[in-house]
């Protein structure tokens, strides 16, 4: 049963004995962090607060219960914010089965940091699991999926395995941290199909497309991405986050998208972990991402910046 990727040739993987395809399901306990990160003065609202707590405190014992029923275990990345907030849930979580990830300590924007910076962020949010749980993670994603160039050495310096914030395959492979630095970590790449967010975020003021979609709707799309990656021999990763895909009918369609992606014939269902450590153990090929140098038009005198080219320097 066991073949190569097909869809993904740059990241050929060859699957467990008995699989032909993997899947995980992710959640990712943003909880308030989120809107904290992104707006300090978010605490004085009230009503904004309760959108968010409603992920840990309703929402994850909900799916946790789901994920006993279908006997799967996911994986959960946990802001170290959350973590200190709602340590009990990340005790259920743990007792559950369940792999805890890193993101973040207040799911902090990583757009332009320093590397400093960013680094003080990852040992905040490692510290803050070690505190509640006892958890050292083996995996990162980067809030809003926003890896900087200097982040997968920050990872590989704290002993990090993979991580999940890239959005260059269809399966997982290793790549080099940098081009002159051989530690490679494992990535397991994500896409913004399956993501919940852009289903079904709304908060007036704070996000979202202005429609919440119907979860019949988003069980049809994501059944047909599940279904591709199964015929493709890929990895289906799949993000969720508990104050959107935890309420009542979102979750209902969860539970029966878990259904139907268990019963694809040789589909190896399992945790971030688990396909990281398979993908470290079997893949051999090192990647490395190239960096784009903005280009520069001989005889121009500028960078091409829209600003140049709106001032016709570059003609
Ligand atoms: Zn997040």
């Amino acid at each position: 049963m066991n073949q190569p990727a097909i869809a993904d040739l740059l990241h050929p993987i060859t699957w467990p004995e008995g699989f032909k395809a993997a899947a995980s399901f992710t959640f990712d306990v943003d909880a308030e962090s989120c809107t904290i990160a992104h707006d300090p003065t978010s605490t004085r609202r009230m009503s904004l607060m309760t959108h968010q707590s409603y992920g840990p405190k309703v929402a994850v014992p909900r799916l946790l219960k789901i994920l006993e029923r279908q006997d799967i275990r996911a994986t959960f990345f946990i802001p170290g914010f959350t973590a200190e907030s709602y340590p009990d849930i990340v005790r259920q979580i743990v007792d559950g089965g369940h792999e805890v990830g890193h993101h973040g300590y207040l799911h902090e924007p990583m757009q332009g940091i320093d590397a400093a910076t960013e680094a003080s962020y990852m040992d905040r949010g490692l510290e803050a699991l070690a505190k509640v749980a006892g958890v050292r993670p083996v995996g990162y994603r980067a809030p809003w999926w926003e890896l900087n160039w200097h982040s997968p050495g920050l990872l590989a310096d704290r002993g990090f395995l993979y991580d999940s914030s890239l959005l260059d395959g269809d399966a997982p492979y290793r790549f080099a941290v940098a081009a002159d630095d051989p530690r490679d970590i494992v990535e397991i790449p994500v896409d913004w199909t399956l993501d919940d967010w852009e289903q079904y975020a709304f908060y007036p003021g704070v996000t979202g497309s202005g429609v919440i979609e119907s979860p019949a709707k988003v069980l049809e799309m994501w059944t047909l991405e599940a279904e591709a990656h199964h015929s493709q021999g890929s990895c289906f990763v799949l993000t969720n986050h508990p104050f959107i895909s935890g309420r009542p009918s979102k979750a209902v369609a969860l539970e029966q998208l878990i259904e139907r992606v268990k019963g694809m014939d040789g589909m190896w269902v399992t945790t971030m972990e688990e396909i990281a450590r398979h993908t470290k153990a079997t893949v051999t090929e090192i990647h490395t991402h190239a960096r784009i140098d903005v280009p520069v038009f001989p005889g121009a005198g500028a960078a091409f910046t829209p600003a140049a080219v709106r001032e016709g320097a570059l003609k």
